[in-house]
């Protein structure tokens, strides 16, 4: 299940199978759906992600 967290006054959803955060739900949730097939990350998605540990 995708997780939302706010950072800076903006939303953003984490797939809690990589932990990479996303702008959109939608692609969270690919994300999500793809980690949890393939054990790894489509660098497709994850060039999506954005960096909120800072
Ligand atoms: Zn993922």
């Amino acid at each position: 299940m995708v997780d939302s967290v706010t950072k800076r006054g903006k939303s953003y959803y984490v797939c809690q199978e990589c932990g990479f955060a996303y702008e959109t739900r939608e692609l969270a949730q690919k994300c999500e759906e793809w980690c949890t097939k393939h054990h790894s990350c489509s660098l497709e998605i994850t060039k999506h992600a954005v960096n909120i540990s800072q």
